[in-house]
């Protein structure tokens, strides 16, 4: 498998020299075409500002990253906004739909920048509205869908554009559990089916359990980190309890 992302000894600090925080304290990690990773850490422990760096939104302090290839660390203006429109799909806790547009008004808004026909936008919009069960909301707005459903709309836009990399910041975050299972079924398609490449931040052990790899995160560094493997997933919940636990963090949700 050809790797997708590097990340090269990248630092991140906050505040001056009398008041230094390092949010990323000399990171290194590769990420394969096909992984689901998940990022797990108490909170305070970096795993935000590493998504962050990753998705371009934050500058990094050094070091460096690459996606196939591409040093994301260099790239400004233009060339950086075209970079992250069509190589990344992005889906956040709070979902980010537009309150005056429609689900498939959300969803085409992804593909308008780019230069595709109003036929072929339909025709990506229905089928990525099958796979995550979204066809029959289509027409309505952001209030009038449940949590699970906004998500699944996100999810839509984020990953229409045949995203190299999708970054999902706690996307289960604000869901019942319900939902959220549901979006995780999703996730799992998306990444088996389609070999989508998921980076998902996340301090739910229950969300983390669908990933196939975990990196935990504390002060800024990776302290561990396993694969699924062969495992099953309540295997693998397991094993994630049992450091979520060693981290000192919340380990009462059960599956
Ligand atoms: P997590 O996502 O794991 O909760 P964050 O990446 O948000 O952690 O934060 C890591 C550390 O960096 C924390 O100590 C936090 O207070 C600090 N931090 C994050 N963003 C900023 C900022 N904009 N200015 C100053 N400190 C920040």
């Amino acid at each position: 498998m050809s790797s997708i992302l590097k990340i090269d000894n990248i630092s991140k600090y906050y505040g001056n020299k009398t008041n230094l925080t390092k949010a990323i304290n000399n990171i290194s990690l590769e990420v394969k075409k096909g992984e689901f990773i998940a990022i797990m850490g108490a909170s305070g422990s970096g795993k935000t500002t590493l998504l962050n760096s990753i998705s371009t939104i934050d500058k990094v302090t050094s070091g460096h990253i690459y996606i196939e290839g591409n040093d994301i660390t260099t790239l400004k203006g233009n060339n950086l906004n075209k970079f992250r429109r069509e190589k990344l799909g992005f889906i956040f806790q709070d979902f980010n739909l537009l309150d005056t547009l429609t689900a498939y008004e959300n969803i085409a808004l992804a593909l308008q920048v780019q230069h595709i026909s109003f036929n072929e936008i339909d025709k990506s919009i229905k089928e990525v509205a099958t796979k995550l069960d979204i066809l029959d909301i289509l027409q309505k707005y952001p209030y009038e869908m449940s949590g699970g459903q906004k998500q699944r709309v996100a999810s839509a836009r984020a990953i229409i554009t045949n995203p190299k990399l999708v970054l999902a910041d706690e996307p289960t975050g604000a869901l019942d559990s319900n939902s959220a299972r549901k979006l995780l079924e999703i996730f799992k398609t998306l990444n088996e089916e389609l070999n989508s490449t998921i980076l998902m931040v996340t301090h739910d052990a229950f969300t983390a359990s669908y990933a196939s790899r975990v990196i935990f995160i504390k002060d800024g560094k990776i302290f561990n980190e396993f694969t699924k493997g062969n495992d099953s997933r309540k295997e693998f919940f397991d094993k994630i309890i049992d450091v979520v636990s060693l981290l000192g963090g919340d380990a009462n949700h059960v599956i």
